[in-house]
């Protein structure tokens, strides 16, 4: 045989998830922790792994760090799911409440993956655009159109709805009273994205919500505050309903003991976390009054997590100068719907901010 048939008909104009990875000397582009691991917790993990009976299977549920992610958060370990990244659990969430006939909302600019996961699933995508706009201080709003959004669940005919609470890319949160309102309206799943949680102000935080509703899901995930990125390890708190149904349609062996051990031993020096966290949220600060009115006058976003969104004149060029000469790499998102001039920056250690503010400085004052 020569030839072999076309795959399902819903791949064909779907593309590979593109990260847009290029070797650089500065990774500003991926929301990953500049600093990774503390030296306290690698030093727990490599202990542990010295013990790890590789050969075996490991534990499907991950009873351990699913009990130690319970205790954290003052739930019972039926309440969490733990998963091969965020990305598995978004696609699982797809799998247990999508399907033909039904339908995921999502509020874009947005995860891309959200999207892609409706399509793999055979979800009806149906979207609620977020504004587009700049505030009266200059800053970029993004900010949800929570009214469009009650009004679209009270149709009854919304089985997911996904939404990022701070949003990827655009950074701003979602008011509890939002979600609580939207909670009661609909009996849809709706899963809060909390994915960037830690570096955004405490009252953002939606577990408080998980004791009073049902249909709530939020996603945490161990790839950036907690510097596990390259071991994909992140979790689902929910009640039994939704995360029993999350069982059924998980990977039984997605999550490798290697990770979860990491994740433990991340979770059991939360401290440096919190640490860790103080100084990028102080690093977001600092870099938004130079880049903002005060400093280069740029349109960028008030980000509740550990990037930002900032526009700039020939924003394609602009990314393709720092790239080339001086080798910082950022997310180049101008060209996607509403995000025209947009690059998306992650925040670094101090140094690499610096470099990133004296390039873009530079590249500013050239003449095009
Ligand atoms: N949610 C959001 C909003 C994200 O930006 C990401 C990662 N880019 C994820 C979920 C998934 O993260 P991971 O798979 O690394 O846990």
């Amino acid at each position: 045989m020569k030839t072999v048939r076309p795959a399902a008909a819903h791949l064909k104009d779907l593309q590979p998830y593109d990260p847009k990875y290029l070797p650089a000397r500065v990774y500003l582009n991926a929301n990953e922790s500049p600093y990774g691991m503390s030296e306290k917790a690698r030093a727990e993990f490599l202990r542990m792994l010295a013990d790890e009976p590789m050969h075996r299977y490991p534990d499907p549920l991950a009873k351990e760090l699913r009990k130690a992610v319970a205790d954290k958060l003052g739930l019972a370990p039926d309440n969490i799911v733990v998963g091969n990244g965020g990305d598995e659990l978004l696609f699982n969430l797809c799998l247990a409440y999508g399907g033909r006939g039904r339908s995921l909302l999502i509020a874009p600019p947005t995860f891309s993956a959200y999207q892609t996961d409706a399509l793999l699933s055979y979800t009806t995508l149906i979207e609620v655009p977020r504004a587009a706009t700049v505030d009266s201080e200059g800053a970029l709003d993004f900010s949800i159109d929570e009214a469009a959004i009650l009004e679209c669940v009270s149709s009854g005919n919304n089985d997911i709805v996904m939404l990022t609470s701070p949003n990827n890319p655009t950074g701003d949160c979602l008011s509890l009273e939002f979600i609580s309102e939207l909670l009661a309206a609909t009996d849809a799943v709706v899963l809060i994205d909390q994915a960037y949680i830690e570096f955004a102000d405490p009252r953002y935080d939606a577990t408080a919500l998980l004791k009073d509703h049902a249909n709530l899901a939020i996603l945490r995930t161990f790839s950036k505050a907690y510097g596990l990125a390259g071991l994909r390890i992140a979790y689902v708190a929910a009640g039994r309903e939704i995360t029993d149904e999350l069982c059924k349609v998980r990977q039984p062996y997605s999550v490798d003991s290697l990770s979860a051990l990491a994740a433990l031993a991340a979770l059991a020096e939360d401290a440096e976390v919190q640490q860790q966290v103080k100084s990028i949220v102080a690093e977001r600060e600092r870099l938004t009054r130079l880049l903002g009115p005060e400093g280069l006058g740029l349109p960028l976003t008030k980000s509740e997590a550990n990037f930002f969104l900032v526009r700039v004149p020939n924003a394609q060029t602009i990314w393709q100068r720092l790239y080339d000469e001086y080798s910082i790499l950022v997310r180049d998102l101008s060209a996607l719907p509403r995000l025209a001039d947009c690059l998306r920056v992650s925040i670094g250690t101090p140094e690499e901010n610096d470099e990133f503010i004296q390039a873009l400085s530079k590249e500013l004052r050239v003449k095009r």
